[in-house]
């Protein structure tokens, strides 16, 4: 293929905008796929992904297409993840192209989602294609939003396309949109091999698959390439392309997107934005932006039923084959026995995670309070980082504790501006500005992360009823007023309910918490307190009071033997109640206790 004839977009939409039905369109009016291939749409293939309807892994997919000029050009449309747990592996996507489709709703308008990816084309450099999609709709205002984009993005729309993805009105506008406007790759096919690696994946007859852009030079079968940043060598058994089903191709050159598979065990092995050289001819200088994953959130994972252990960790065994940035390894509590401590990319990451354990693996899970990284100074000088709250040193070790900030981008309609900016100081957040676009807030926060991870994102569509869109990026650890609060129930501290919470928010939760555990937690024949503590301290109780205290209460009179059996039996059950030294907490209460946080 001819370089110039190469155009690498990606399509930058919010949820919900069309991006997965235009892409379709455009793969349909090309001809890679037949009607009955066309009739699932192809990208967001996982079932999860299809559902929620994000895409989770990179995907591309290379089309042929003839122009109105009288050549063939080869589009590689880059399908990039929705969510903002997946920001690193949109940042690489991008990196990999030249230019981007922004694809808004004509009936809705930019989103902060959009919002933050569209920046992020223009730091690299893309040139972008505005797509006014659903025009069909009587709610369409495409001069409104054409208006809008020019505002709060500040990039020219007067030549955005009107499109309706659904009906197929403005698909060939906008793959002429793609030659004519976009730029070629440049690159050069003489120096030595350069390729980022967009990611991976296990195929079960392929092994690990890489995909990945050529910058310079050439990727062949029979070459044996070296990961720079993961400094491992690799000999390449086999190149290809995405049609999308994968086709094998002798060799992939500057400007193309491809795959490459080479005996790599395991995804692990592999991480996204690394640089791929030739062993024989490396290049100089790694690509620059590589950052290695990292996990956000934290929390214990338990199977329900302790007989499923063994499944459970063949389960995330296979889960964790496919995607490298999910970290687990062995825990175990005192109340919930044997399990796994798992990190994920953020919240979103994490329901994904429990739902495919409890959907393809058939387990029913219990999970533990989510947790950021803390970072604990002690009073020896050291720090500590702090994964799980349960850990946490005594008090008199630590000197001070520092959580990580960030900082949230909201956009939200003016009627719904108020619960919004109340719902983030109740979160401890900072306001940092406030600007509007049309009947539209802008506001942007510093928040605590800790307080995002919990309940955040679902109390923000709750009170702007689905209408405020939200987005974050990392800011700094800074000391804070942070206390280990513990949940005591009959004098046992039940780990999994531990957690840190600022100390201005500490009794309250407590209360609320102990109140909700009273409600959950079915009573016994002996007295339960329920406390939150602090340290030695107890900041608040409620008390589950016994079951029929007097078991003899209904036998009025003589019958002093059966009121003696009675009493017997009583004394029994309350022997062996305390002997296993707890309450048994149901594991709906556990799970509902953990939602309310
Ligand atoms: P994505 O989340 O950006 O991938 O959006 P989808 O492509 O999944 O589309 C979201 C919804 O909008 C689906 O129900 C589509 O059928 C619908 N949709 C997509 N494009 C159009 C369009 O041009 N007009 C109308 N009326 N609906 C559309
Ligand atoms: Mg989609």
């Amino acid at each position: 293929t001819l370089q110039k004839h190469i155009r690498n977009f990606s399509i930058i939409a919010h949820i919900d905008h069309g991006k997965s039905t235009l892409a379709d369109r455009l793969i349909q009016a090309t001809g890679g796929l037949s009607d009955r291939e066309m009739k699932q749409q192809v990208l967001d293939s996982m079932e999860i992904e299809r559902e929620r309807g994000i895409t989770i892994k990179a995907q591309t997919v290379r089309l042929q297409y003839k122009a109105q000029d009288g050549e063939t050009y080869i589009l590689n449309l880059m399908d990039t993840p929705g969510h903002v747990d997946f920001a690193y592996e949109v940042s690489r996507c991008l990196a990999a192209c030249e230019g981007s489709l922004l694809v808004v709703d004509a009936s809705q308008g930019v989103e902060a989602q959009t919002l933050a990816n569209v920046y992020q084309a223009i730091e690299n450099d893309h040139e972008i294609v505005p797509v006014l999609n659903k025009i069909d709709l009587p709610a369409a205002e495409p001069e409104r939003v054409r208006e809008q984009i020019e505002d709060v993005i500040g990039i020219d729309a007067s030549e955005a396309v009107m499109a309706s993805a659904k009906s197929g009105i403005g698909i060939d506008e906008t793959l002429e949109a793609i030659v004519t406007r976009l730029p070629a790759p440049e690159g050069d096919r003489e120096a030595p091999l350069k390729a980022m690696l967009i990611d991976s994946w296990y195929d079960t007859y392929l092994g690990v698959v890489v995909l990945v852009r050529i910058i310079d030079g050439e990727l062949k079968k029979g070459q044996t390439i070296k990961m720079m940043a993961a400094k491992s060598e690799h000999y390449v058994d086999r190149v290809g392309i995405f049609t999308p089903k994968g086709v094998a191709v002798d060799v992939l050159g500057p400007g193309e997107v491809g795959f490459f598979t080479a005996s790599i065990k395991e995804v692990a092995d592999t991480h996204v934005g690394d640089t791929i050289t030739d062993v024989r001819k490396p290049c100089e200088t790694a690509l620059p932006g590589f950052k290695p994953s990292r996990s956000v959130v934290f929390c214990g994972l338990f199977p329900a039923d302790a007989d499923d252990y063994d499944h459970m960790r063949d389960a995330m065994a296979k889960l964790r084959l496919n995607d490298a940035s999910f970290e687990y390894e062995p825990e175990s509590s005192a109340a919930l026995g044997f399990g796994f401590r798992c990190g994920f990319l953020g919240m979103l990451h994490l329901e994904i995670i429990q739902e495919r354990l409890s959907r393809e693996f058939d387990l029913d899970l219990i999970t533990t309070s989510p947790s950021v990284i803390y970072k604990i100074h002690l009073t020896d000088g050291t720090m500590i980082e702090l994964h799980n709250p349960a850990d946490m040193p005594d008090v008199v070790r630590v000197d001070h504790v520092e959580e990580p900030w960030i900082n949230a981008t909201i956009l939200v309609p003016d009627e719904h501006l108020g619960a919004v900016l109340k719902l983030c100081e109740e979160k401890r957040g900072i306001q940092t500005d406030l600007t509007y676009a049309g009947n539209r807030a802008m506001v942007k926060y510093r928040l605590p992360l800790n307080e995002v991870v919990y309940d955040f994102y679902d109390r923000l569509k709750s009170v702007s009823r689905g209408y405020a869109s939200f987005d974050y990026d990392f800011d700094v650890y800074e000391e804070s007023d942070l206390v280990k609060m513990s949940i005591l129930v009959n004098a046992e501290p039940v780990d999994a309910l531990s957690m840190l919470v600022h100390r201005s928010a500490a009794e309250s939760r407590g209360r609320a918490l102990c109140e909700r555990l009273k409600d959950l937690i079915p009573r016994q024949l002996f007295k339960i307190p329920i406390q939150a503590a602090i340290g030695g301290k107890v900041i608040a109780r409620e008390t589950i009071s016994a079951l029929r205290k007097d078991v003899t209460a209904k036998c009025y009179g003589g019958d002093v033997t059966r009121k003696k059996k009675l009493l017997e039996k009583q004394k029994k059950g309350k022997a062996r109640m305390r002997m296993y030294g707890k309450v048994e907490i149901p594991h709906d209460a556990f799970i509902a206790a953990l939602k309310m946080r």
